[in-house]
Protein backbone atom coordinates (compact mmCIF):
# COMPACT_ATOMS: atom_id res chain seq x y z
CA UNK A 1 0.00 0.00 0.00
CA UNK A 2 1.63 3.48 -0.77
CA UNK A 3 2.60 5.52 2.06
CA UNK A 4 0.26 8.44 1.26
CA UNK A 5 -2.71 5.87 1.37
CA UNK A 6 -1.87 4.74 4.60
CA UNK A 7 -1.38 8.04 5.88
CA UNK A 8 -5.24 8.96 4.71
CA UNK A 9 -6.41 5.81 6.67
CA UNK A 10 -4.37 6.74 9.71
CA UNK A 11 -6.37 10.27 9.78
CA UNK A 12 -9.80 8.22 8.88
CA UNK A 13 -9.45 6.24 11.78
CA UNK A 14 -8.55 9.09 13.98
CA UNK A 15 -11.91 10.52 13.50
CA UNK A 16 -14.04 7.41 13.42
CA UNK A 17 -12.56 6.01 16.76
CA UNK A 18 -12.78 9.37 18.94
CA UNK A 19 -9.02 10.31 18.64
CA UNK A 20 -9.08 13.31 16.77
CA UNK A 21 -11.71 15.34 15.52
CA UNK A 22 -10.72 18.30 12.85
CA UNK A 23 -11.80 21.72 15.41
CA UNK A 24 -15.31 23.04 14.69
CA UNK A 25 -15.97 20.27 12.75
CA UNK A 26 -20.01 20.89 12.08
CA UNK A 27 -18.77 24.84 10.82
CA UNK A 28 -16.30 22.79 8.19
CA UNK A 29 -13.29 22.68 10.26
CA UNK A 30 -10.80 25.42 10.91
CA UNK A 31 -7.29 24.88 8.64
CA UNK A 32 -4.67 23.36 11.13
CA UNK A 33 -6.32 23.07 14.64
CA UNK A 34 -8.04 19.29 15.95
CA UNK A 35 -9.85 18.45 18.69
CA UNK A 36 -8.87 15.21 20.88
CA UNK A 37 -11.51 12.97 21.24
CA UNK A 38 -12.17 10.51 24.21
CA UNK A 39 -9.80 7.96 22.76
CA UNK A 40 -7.66 11.03 21.97
CA UNK A 41 -7.37 12.66 25.24
CA UNK A 42 -6.14 9.49 27.31
CA UNK A 43 -3.41 8.52 24.70
CA UNK A 44 -2.05 11.98 25.08
CA UNK A 45 -2.18 12.37 28.10
CA UNK A 46 -0.42 9.23 29.03
CA UNK A 47 2.45 10.38 26.89
CA UNK A 48 2.39 13.69 28.93
CA UNK A 49 2.50 11.40 31.94
CA UNK A 50 5.47 9.24 30.46
CA UNK A 51 7.77 12.64 29.85
CA UNK A 52 6.33 14.51 33.03
CA UNK A 53 7.72 11.46 35.17
CA UNK A 54 10.52 10.55 33.26
CA UNK A 55 12.04 14.41 33.78
CA UNK A 56 10.53 15.54 37.16
CA UNK A 57 9.41 11.85 38.99
CA UNK A 58 13.30 10.27 37.80
CA UNK A 59 15.36 13.44 38.31
CA UNK A 60 15.63 15.04 41.63
CA UNK A 61 17.32 18.13 40.40
CA UNK A 62 14.55 18.94 38.07
CA UNK A 63 10.98 20.38 38.91
CA UNK A 64 7.97 21.44 36.81
CA UNK A 65 6.05 24.81 36.38
CA UNK A 66 2.96 26.14 34.59
CA UNK A 67 3.27 29.33 33.26
CA UNK A 68 0.53 31.34 31.64
CA UNK A 69 0.40 31.68 27.72
CA UNK A 70 -0.07 35.80 27.92
CA UNK A 71 3.30 37.11 28.96
CA UNK A 72 5.19 40.60 28.75
CA UNK A 73 5.27 41.30 25.12
CA UNK A 74 8.94 42.96 25.66
CA UNK A 75 9.57 38.99 26.53
CA UNK A 76 9.48 38.13 22.82
CA UNK A 77 11.60 40.84 21.33
CA UNK A 78 14.44 39.88 23.91
CA UNK A 79 13.88 35.97 23.06
CA UNK A 80 14.22 37.42 19.31
CA UNK A 81 11.01 36.52 18.20
CA UNK A 82 9.72 39.65 17.00
CA UNK A 83 12.08 40.38 14.69
CA UNK A 84 13.34 37.12 13.46
CA UNK A 85 11.08 34.28 14.05
CA UNK A 86 9.38 34.72 10.81
CA UNK A 87 9.07 31.93 8.01
CA UNK A 88 10.24 32.34 3.89
CA UNK A 89 7.12 32.92 2.15
CA UNK A 90 6.39 32.03 -1.66
CA UNK A 91 3.26 32.13 -3.48
CA UNK A 92 2.27 30.52 -6.90
CA UNK A 93 0.42 32.94 -8.81
CA UNK A 94 -1.66 30.36 -11.29
CA UNK A 95 -2.49 27.80 -8.40
CA UNK A 96 -2.73 30.51 -5.71
CA UNK A 97 -1.43 28.72 -3.28
CA UNK A 98 1.23 29.98 -0.43
CA UNK A 99 4.65 27.89 0.49
CA UNK A 100 7.49 27.87 2.53
CA UNK A 101 10.15 28.65 0.23
CA UNK A 102 12.59 26.88 2.67
CA UNK A 103 10.42 23.53 2.58
CA UNK A 104 10.71 23.67 -1.19
CA UNK A 105 14.15 23.83 -1.28
CA UNK A 106 14.36 21.19 1.73
CA UNK A 107 11.32 18.69 -0.55
CA UNK A 108 13.60 18.87 -3.02
CA UNK A 109 17.08 17.71 -1.88
CA UNK A 110 14.72 14.89 -0.17
CA UNK A 111 14.30 14.03 -4.10
CA UNK A 112 17.85 13.51 -4.80
CA UNK A 113 18.45 11.52 -1.19
CA UNK A 114 14.89 9.37 -3.12
CA UNK A 115 17.15 8.79 -6.04
CA UNK A 116 20.25 7.94 -4.40
CA UNK A 117 18.25 5.19 -2.13
CA UNK A 118 16.47 4.05 -4.78
CA UNK A 119 19.42 3.49 -6.90
CA UNK A 120 21.36 2.12 -3.70
CA UNK A 121 18.14 -0.41 -3.21
CA UNK A 122 18.41 -1.76 -6.89
CA UNK A 123 22.23 -2.57 -7.16
CA UNK A 124 21.73 -4.30 -3.06
CA UNK A 125 18.92 -6.77 -4.34
CA UNK A 126 21.14 -7.30 -7.70
CA UNK A 127 24.60 -8.33 -5.58
CA UNK A 128 22.98 -9.67 -2.56
CA UNK A 129 24.59 -10.50 0.73
CA UNK A 130 28.20 -9.32 -1.47
CA UNK A 131 26.76 -5.85 -1.49
CA UNK A 132 29.05 -3.03 -0.04
CA UNK A 133 27.08 -0.09 -0.02
CA UNK A 134 29.96 2.33 0.97
CA UNK A 135 31.66 1.16 -1.63
CA UNK A 136 28.78 1.69 -4.14
CA UNK A 137 28.30 5.09 -3.00
CA UNK A 138 31.59 6.25 -3.55
CA UNK A 139 32.37 5.05 -6.79
CA UNK A 140 28.50 4.48 -8.67
CA UNK A 141 28.76 7.40 -11.35
CA UNK A 142 25.03 8.07 -10.73
CA UNK A 143 24.91 8.44 -7.09
CA UNK A 144 28.10 10.40 -7.39
CA UNK A 145 26.20 12.58 -9.99
CA UNK A 146 23.09 13.00 -7.43
CA UNK A 147 25.50 13.30 -4.30
CA UNK A 148 27.02 16.28 -6.18
CA UNK A 149 23.74 18.07 -6.49
CA UNK A 150 22.66 16.99 -3.10
CA UNK A 151 25.89 19.02 -2.03
CA UNK A 152 25.65 21.87 -3.85
CA UNK A 153 22.06 22.57 -3.54
CA UNK A 154 22.33 22.46 0.26
CA UNK A 155 25.42 24.71 0.21
CA UNK A 156 23.76 27.25 -1.20
CA UNK A 157 20.30 26.79 0.64
CA UNK A 158 22.55 26.98 4.18
CA UNK A 159 24.21 29.74 2.94
CA UNK A 160 20.89 31.60 1.91
CA UNK A 161 18.91 30.92 5.00
CA UNK A 162 21.65 32.37 7.30
CA UNK A 163 22.06 35.37 5.61
CA UNK A 164 18.13 35.85 5.07
CA UNK A 165 18.55 36.40 1.21
CA UNK A 166 15.21 35.98 0.08
CA UNK A 167 16.36 36.61 -3.38
CA UNK A 168 18.89 33.89 -3.41
CA UNK A 169 15.90 31.72 -2.28
CA UNK A 170 13.65 32.64 -5.09
CA UNK A 171 16.62 32.00 -7.55
CA UNK A 172 17.77 28.47 -5.80
CA UNK A 173 14.11 27.34 -6.72
CA UNK A 174 14.00 28.68 -9.99
CA UNK A 175 17.30 27.00 -10.91
CA UNK A 176 15.98 23.53 -9.59
CA UNK A 177 12.94 24.12 -11.84
CA UNK A 178 10.87 23.67 -8.44
CA UNK A 179 7.30 23.78 -9.58
CA UNK A 180 3.98 24.63 -7.75
CA UNK A 181 2.86 20.43 -7.44
CA UNK A 182 -0.83 22.10 -8.04
CA UNK A 183 -0.31 23.88 -10.97
CA UNK A 184 2.76 22.67 -12.20
CA UNK A 185 3.96 26.01 -12.97
CA UNK A 186 6.95 28.11 -12.25
CA UNK A 187 5.11 30.93 -11.94
CA UNK A 188 6.40 32.38 -8.58
CA UNK A 189 5.91 35.49 -6.47
CA UNK A 190 9.21 37.10 -4.54
CA UNK A 191 9.84 35.82 -1.55
CA UNK A 192 8.44 37.61 1.72
CA UNK A 193 9.31 37.38 5.46
CA UNK A 194 6.41 36.10 7.34
CA UNK A 195 5.91 36.17 11.23
CA UNK A 196 4.75 33.00 12.99
CA UNK A 197 3.47 34.80 16.49
CA UNK A 198 -0.42 35.49 16.75
CA UNK A 199 -1.44 38.99 18.14
CA UNK A 200 -3.90 40.21 19.95
CA UNK A 201 -5.03 43.19 22.45
CA UNK A 202 -4.92 43.37 25.95
CA UNK A 203 -7.39 45.54 27.61
CA UNK A 204 -9.59 48.05 26.52
CA UNK A 205 -7.44 50.46 25.09
CA UNK A 206 -6.12 49.23 21.59
CA UNK A 207 -2.43 50.99 21.25
CA UNK A 208 0.33 49.34 19.94
CA UNK A 209 1.78 48.78 23.70
CA UNK A 210 -1.06 46.61 24.49
CA UNK A 211 -0.23 44.49 21.99
CA UNK A 212 0.58 41.26 23.28
CA UNK A 213 1.46 37.42 21.80
CA UNK A 214 0.30 34.29 22.11
CA UNK A 215 3.76 32.05 22.96
CA UNK A 216 4.85 30.43 19.70
CA UNK A 217 7.07 28.15 22.63
CA UNK A 218 7.03 27.21 26.41
CA UNK A 219 10.17 27.79 26.82
CA UNK A 220 10.30 31.39 27.43
CA UNK A 221 7.96 30.97 30.61
CA UNK A 222 10.81 28.91 32.13
CA UNK A 223 13.24 31.37 31.75
CA UNK A 224 11.75 34.12 33.29
CA UNK A 225 10.97 32.47 35.93
CA UNK A 226 15.22 31.30 36.60
CA UNK A 227 15.39 33.44 39.29
CA UNK A 228 11.98 32.49 40.82
CA UNK A 229 12.27 28.80 41.31
CA UNK A 230 16.37 29.21 41.87
CA UNK A 231 15.21 30.98 44.90
CA UNK A 232 12.65 29.42 46.16
CA UNK A 233 13.13 25.87 45.51
CA UNK A 234 17.02 26.63 46.96
CA UNK A 235 17.96 24.84 43.25
CA UNK A 236 21.81 24.21 42.56
CA UNK A 237 23.29 24.09 39.44
CA UNK A 238 22.83 21.92 37.69
CA UNK A 239 19.14 22.03 37.47
CA UNK A 240 16.36 21.78 35.42
CA UNK A 241 12.57 23.13 35.02
CA UNK A 242 10.20 21.36 32.87
CA UNK A 243 6.52 22.97 31.58
CA UNK A 244 3.97 21.45 29.25
CA UNK A 245 1.63 23.81 27.17
CA UNK A 246 0.24 25.55 24.34
CA UNK A 247 2.16 27.12 22.01
CA UNK A 248 1.26 28.81 18.81
CA UNK A 249 2.45 29.81 15.74
CA UNK A 250 0.73 31.10 12.42
CA UNK A 251 2.13 28.07 10.34
CA UNK A 252 2.30 29.44 6.70
CA UNK A 253 1.36 25.88 5.32
CA UNK A 254 -0.22 23.58 7.86
CA UNK A 255 0.13 20.06 6.01
CA UNK A 256 0.30 16.33 7.47
CA UNK A 257 -2.39 16.81 9.98
CA UNK A 258 -1.32 16.90 13.77
CA UNK A 259 2.33 17.01 12.51
CA UNK A 260 2.10 21.12 11.53
CA UNK A 261 -0.69 22.74 13.46
CA UNK A 262 -1.74 26.35 14.12
CA UNK A 263 -2.23 25.07 17.88
CA UNK A 264 -0.24 22.60 19.37
CA UNK A 265 1.13 21.23 22.87
CA UNK A 266 4.92 21.56 23.72
CA UNK A 267 7.17 19.51 26.73
CA UNK A 268 9.75 21.43 27.41
CA UNK A 269 12.48 21.45 29.87
CA UNK A 270 15.58 23.76 30.26
CA UNK A 271 18.41 22.14 32.21
CA UNK A 272 20.37 25.18 34.04
CA UNK A 273 24.05 23.82 33.93
CA UNK A 274 27.93 25.88 34.79
CA UNK A 275 29.49 27.36 31.72
CA UNK A 276 31.81 24.61 30.42
CA UNK A 277 30.11 21.85 31.33
CA UNK A 278 27.25 22.49 28.71
CA UNK A 279 28.57 19.73 26.12
CA UNK A 280 28.45 16.99 28.47
CA UNK A 281 24.96 17.47 29.37
CA UNK A 282 23.88 18.07 25.53
CA UNK A 283 24.82 14.46 25.05
CA UNK A 284 23.61 13.40 28.76
CA UNK A 285 20.00 14.56 27.13
CA UNK A 286 20.73 13.88 24.14
CA UNK A 287 20.84 9.24 24.77
CA UNK A 288 18.92 10.24 27.35
CA UNK A 289 15.61 11.30 25.27
CA UNK A 290 16.64 8.45 22.32
CA UNK A 291 16.30 6.12 25.13
CA UNK A 292 12.81 7.45 26.03
CA UNK A 293 11.48 7.29 22.59
CA UNK A 294 13.06 3.61 22.11
CA UNK A 295 11.57 2.29 25.57
CA UNK A 296 8.27 2.25 24.03
CA UNK A 297 9.15 -0.49 21.88
CA UNK A 298 8.45 1.13 18.36
CA UNK A 299 11.53 -0.28 16.98
CA UNK A 300 15.28 1.48 17.07
CA UNK A 301 15.84 1.55 13.39
CA UNK A 302 12.84 3.96 13.38
CA UNK A 303 14.98 6.53 14.92
CA UNK A 304 17.04 8.78 13.88
CA UNK A 305 19.28 12.13 15.00
CA UNK A 306 19.57 14.36 12.59
CA UNK A 307 22.52 17.10 13.57
CA UNK A 308 22.58 20.61 12.74
CA UNK A 309 25.69 21.39 10.72
CA UNK A 310 24.18 25.15 10.22
CA UNK A 311 23.37 26.57 13.98
CA UNK A 312 21.52 29.64 15.27
CA UNK A 313 23.79 32.25 16.51
CA UNK A 314 23.29 31.49 20.11
CA UNK A 315 23.58 28.20 20.00
CA UNK A 316 26.68 26.17 20.15
CA UNK A 317 25.36 22.20 19.47
CA UNK A 318 21.54 21.11 18.37
CA UNK A 319 20.23 17.86 16.80
CA UNK A 320 16.99 16.56 16.52
CA UNK A 321 15.36 13.14 17.07
CA UNK A 322 13.31 12.42 13.80
CA UNK A 323 10.83 9.34 13.47
CA UNK A 324 10.16 7.42 10.30
CA UNK A 325 6.82 8.47 9.49
CA UNK A 326 4.72 7.33 6.61
CA UNK A 327 6.09 10.31 5.00
CA UNK A 328 9.55 9.78 5.68
CA UNK A 329 11.79 11.14 8.85
CA UNK A 330 10.46 13.61 10.44
CA UNK A 331 11.79 16.02 13.48
CA UNK A 332 9.78 15.36 16.76
CA UNK A 333 11.89 16.51 18.85
CA UNK A 334 14.43 19.00 19.30
CA UNK A 335 17.82 19.05 21.69
CA UNK A 336 19.77 22.07 21.91
CA UNK A 337 22.60 23.62 23.67
CA UNK A 338 21.52 27.55 24.02
CA UNK A 339 24.58 28.60 25.76
CA UNK A 340 23.31 31.95 27.86
CA UNK A 341 21.39 33.67 25.15
CA UNK A 342 18.28 33.62 26.82
CA UNK A 343 19.22 34.33 30.29
CA UNK A 344 21.32 37.44 29.35
CA UNK A 345 18.77 38.61 27.05
CA UNK A 346 16.21 39.03 29.54
CA UNK A 347 19.05 40.51 31.83
CA UNK A 348 19.78 43.09 29.36
CA UNK A 349 15.88 43.80 28.49
CA UNK A 350 14.53 43.62 31.85
CA UNK A 351 17.25 45.42 33.85
CA UNK A 352 17.20 42.57 36.37
CA UNK A 353 20.09 41.25 37.40
CA UNK A 354 19.61 37.58 36.48
CA UNK A 355 22.62 35.16 37.65
CA UNK A 356 23.48 32.43 40.04
CA UNK A 357 25.39 32.69 42.73
CA UNK A 358 27.68 29.32 42.83
CA UNK A 359 28.69 29.21 46.49
CA UNK A 360 31.82 26.43 45.87
CA UNK A 361 32.95 29.02 43.36
CA UNK A 362 32.09 31.76 45.79
CA UNK A 363 31.24 33.93 41.78
CA UNK A 364 27.61 35.34 40.21
CA UNK A 365 27.67 33.66 36.43
CA UNK A 366 25.14 33.31 33.98
CA UNK A 367 24.25 29.58 33.62
CA UNK A 368 24.62 27.95 30.18
CA UNK A 369 21.25 25.91 29.24
CA UNK A 370 20.69 22.65 26.91
CA UNK A 371 16.79 21.91 26.19
CA UNK A 372 14.73 19.66 25.39
CA UNK A 373 11.77 20.27 23.16
CA UNK A 374 8.97 17.67 22.04
CA UNK A 375 5.90 18.30 20.14
CA UNK A 376 3.00 16.60 22.39
CA UNK A 377 0.53 16.32 19.05
CA UNK A 378 4.20 14.90 17.01
CA UNK A 379 4.56 12.16 19.33
CA UNK A 380 0.82 11.53 19.28
CA UNK A 381 1.41 10.82 15.33
CA UNK A 382 4.33 9.05 15.67
CA UNK A 383 2.81 6.50 17.71
CA UNK A 384 -0.09 6.79 15.86
CA UNK A 385 1.49 5.84 12.61
CA UNK A 386 3.79 2.90 13.75
CA UNK A 387 0.69 1.45 15.82
CA UNK A 388 -1.45 1.30 12.91
CA UNK A 389 -1.66 -2.23 11.45
CA UNK A 390 -4.09 -3.89 8.44
CA UNK A 391 -3.48 -7.66 9.37
CA UNK A 392 -4.75 -10.66 7.44
CA UNK A 393 -5.84 -13.49 9.55
CA UNK A 394 -4.79 -17.82 8.75
CA UNK A 395 -9.38 -17.77 8.71
CA UNK A 396 -9.05 -15.51 5.56
CA UNK A 397 -10.12 -12.44 7.33
CA UNK A 398 -8.67 -9.19 7.86
CA UNK A 399 -8.29 -6.65 11.39
CA UNK A 400 -7.20 -3.29 11.90
CA UNK A 401 -5.18 -3.70 15.00
CA UNK A 402 -3.61 -0.22 16.90
CA UNK A 403 -0.37 -2.37 18.10
CA UNK A 404 0.01 1.11 20.68
CA UNK A 405 2.47 0.59 23.34
CA UNK A 406 0.48 -0.69 26.33
CA UNK A 407 0.71 1.74 28.94
CA UNK A 408 0.17 4.56 26.35
CA UNK A 409 -3.04 2.65 25.08
CA UNK A 410 -6.58 5.03 26.16
CA UNK A 411 -8.67 1.24 27.18
CA UNK A 412 -6.00 -0.95 28.86
CA UNK A 413 -8.98 -3.46 29.58
CA UNK A 414 -12.48 -4.10 28.15
CA UNK A 415 -14.49 -6.41 29.99
CA UNK A 416 -17.22 -8.25 27.65
CA UNK A 417 -20.19 -10.18 28.83
CA UNK A 418 -21.29 -12.98 26.61
CA UNK A 419 -24.77 -12.32 26.35
CA UNK A 420 -26.35 -8.91 27.63
CA UNK A 421 -28.55 -11.21 30.52
CA UNK A 422 -28.24 -14.14 32.81
CA UNK A 423 -26.25 -12.04 35.61
CA UNK A 424 -23.07 -11.70 33.04
CA UNK A 425 -23.62 -7.85 33.04
CA UNK A 426 -23.82 -7.71 36.54
CA UNK A 427 -20.49 -10.32 37.02
CA UNK A 428 -18.77 -7.87 34.41
CA UNK A 429 -19.45 -5.05 36.58
CA UNK A 430 -18.28 -6.39 39.46
CA UNK A 431 -15.29 -6.84 37.58
CA UNK A 432 -14.63 -3.28 35.86
CA UNK A 433 -15.93 -1.95 39.88
CA UNK A 434 -12.26 -3.71 41.30
CA UNK A 435 -10.12 -2.96 37.87
CA UNK A 436 -10.89 0.74 37.41
CA UNK A 437 -9.05 1.85 40.78
CA UNK A 438 -5.56 0.56 38.92
CA UNK A 439 -6.14 0.97 35.17
CA UNK A 440 -8.41 2.25 32.70
CA UNK A 441 -11.23 -0.21 32.35
CA UNK A 442 -14.54 -0.09 30.65
CA UNK A 443 -17.73 -2.72 30.13
CA UNK A 444 -18.89 -3.03 26.20
CA UNK A 445 -22.11 -5.21 26.35
CA UNK A 446 -23.48 -4.87 23.21
CA UNK A 447 -23.04 -6.85 19.45
CA UNK A 448 -21.30 -10.30 19.11
CA UNK A 449 -17.86 -10.74 20.96
CA UNK A 450 -16.17 -10.98 17.38
CA UNK A 451 -17.30 -7.52 16.58
CA UNK A 452 -16.46 -6.36 20.19
CA UNK A 453 -13.08 -7.78 20.08
CA UNK A 454 -12.31 -5.94 16.89
CA UNK A 455 -13.48 -2.76 18.13
CA UNK A 456 -11.82 -3.18 20.88
CA UNK A 457 -8.30 -3.76 18.45
CA UNK A 458 -9.45 -0.32 16.36
CA UNK A 459 -8.97 1.42 19.37
CA UNK A 460 -6.19 -0.18 20.98
CA UNK A 461 -7.30 -2.07 24.12
CA UNK A 462 -4.44 -4.46 24.85
CA UNK A 463 -6.85 -6.43 27.12
CA UNK A 464 -10.15 -8.09 26.77
CA UNK A 465 -11.79 -10.11 29.66
CA UNK A 466 -14.72 -12.12 28.39
CA UNK A 467 -17.07 -13.05 31.29
CA UNK A 468 -19.20 -16.29 30.54
CA UNK A 469 -21.77 -18.85 32.08
CA UNK A 470 -18.39 -20.72 33.95
CA UNK A 471 -17.28 -17.27 35.46
CA UNK A 472 -20.39 -17.18 37.70
CA UNK A 473 -19.68 -20.82 39.06
CA UNK A 474 -15.73 -20.64 39.19
CA UNK A 475 -14.95 -17.04 39.14
CA UNK A 476 -12.35 -17.62 36.04
CA UNK A 477 -12.99 -15.61 32.79
CA UNK A 478 -11.15 -15.80 29.30
CA UNK A 479 -8.31 -13.30 28.66
CA UNK A 480 -7.94 -12.13 25.47
CA UNK A 481 -3.99 -10.50 24.23
CA UNK A 482 -4.58 -7.60 21.40
CA UNK A 483 -1.45 -8.12 19.50
CA UNK A 484 -1.13 -12.32 19.14
CA UNK A 485 -5.17 -12.91 20.04
CA UNK A 486 -4.19 -15.60 22.11
CA UNK A 487 -7.08 -16.56 24.81
CA UNK A 488 -6.19 -18.19 28.01
CA UNK A 489 -8.61 -18.91 31.03
CA UNK A 490 -7.32 -16.84 34.04
CA UNK A 491 -8.68 -16.15 37.84
CA UNK A 492 -10.78 -12.97 38.07
CA UNK A 493 -8.35 -12.88 41.29
CA UNK A 494 -5.29 -12.78 39.08
CA UNK A 495 -6.11 -10.07 36.19
CA UNK A 496 -5.09 -7.12 38.30
CA UNK A 497 -1.50 -8.64 38.83
CA UNK A 498 -0.89 -9.88 34.96
CA UNK A 499 -2.50 -6.84 33.59
CA UNK A 500 -1.19 -4.00 35.98
CA UNK A 501 2.53 -4.71 35.56
CA UNK A 502 2.55 -3.94 31.18
CA UNK A 503 0.09 -1.32 31.06
CA UNK A 504 1.60 0.91 33.91
CA UNK A 505 3.57 4.02 33.10
CA UNK A 506 6.38 3.09 35.51
CA UNK A 507 6.96 -0.15 33.69
CA UNK A 508 8.19 2.38 30.76
CA UNK A 509 10.68 4.34 33.55
CA UNK A 510 12.37 1.45 34.38
CA UNK A 511 13.56 1.08 31.23
CA UNK A 512 15.11 4.44 31.03
CA UNK A 513 18.96 4.82 32.94
CA UNK A 514 18.39 8.33 35.04
CA UNK A 515 22.17 10.47 35.83
CA UNK A 516 21.31 11.14 39.13
P1 LIG B 1 9.76 22.59 12.23
O1 LIG B 1 11.13 22.78 11.66
O2 LIG B 1 9.14 21.26 11.88
O3 LIG B 1 8.84 23.74 12.00
P2 LIG B 1 10.84 23.57 14.64
O4 LIG B 1 12.28 23.20 14.48
O5 LIG B 1 10.40 24.96 14.36
O6 LIG B 1 9.93 22.54 13.81
P3 LIG B 1 10.95 23.74 17.46
O7 LIG B 1 10.78 25.20 17.47
O8 LIG B 1 12.30 23.15 17.75
O9 LIG B 1 10.38 23.16 16.08
O10 LIG B 1 9.84 23.11 18.42
C1 LIG B 1 10.06 21.94 19.18
C2 LIG B 1 9.05 20.86 18.87
O11 LIG B 1 7.73 21.38 18.87
C3 LIG B 1 9.22 20.23 17.50
O12 LIG B 1 10.19 19.22 17.53
C4 LIG B 1 7.84 19.69 17.23
O13 LIG B 1 7.67 18.41 17.83
C5 LIG B 1 6.93 20.67 17.92
N1 LIG B 1 6.33 21.60 16.96
C6 LIG B 1 6.88 22.73 16.45
N2 LIG B 1 6.02 23.34 15.61
C7 LIG B 1 4.90 22.57 15.59
C8 LIG B 1 3.63 22.67 14.91
N3 LIG B 1 3.35 23.69 14.12
N4 LIG B 1 2.71 21.70 15.12
C9 LIG B 1 2.97 20.66 15.94
N5 LIG B 1 4.13 20.53 16.60
C10 LIG B 1 5.09 21.45 16.44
Amino acid sequence: MAQEDTFKKIVSHCKEYGFVFPSSDIYDGLAAVYDYGQNGVELKNNIKQYWWQSMVLLHSNIVGIDSSIFMHPTIWKASGHVDAFNDPLIDNRDSKKRYRADVLIEDQLGKYEEKMDKEIAKAAKKFGDSFDEAQFRATNPRVLEYQRKYDELHARFANAMETSNLEELKQIILDEGIVDPISGTKNWTDVRQFNLMFSTEMGASADSSSTIYLRPETAQGIFVNFLNVQKTGRMKLPFGIAQIGKAFRNEIVARQFVFRMREFEQMEMQFFCQPGTEMEWFNYWKQYRLAWHQALGMGNENYRYHDHEKLAHYANAATDIEFRMPFGFKEVEGIHSRTDFDLSQHEKYSGRQIKYFDPERNENYTPYVVETSIGVDRMFLSVMCHSYIEEQLENGSSRIVLSLPEPLAPVKCAVLPLVNKDGLPEKAQEIVDDLKFHFNTTIEAKDSIGKRYRRQDAIGTPFCVTVDGDTLTDNTVTLRYRDSMKQERVPIAKLREIIEDRVSITSLLKKLDVKE
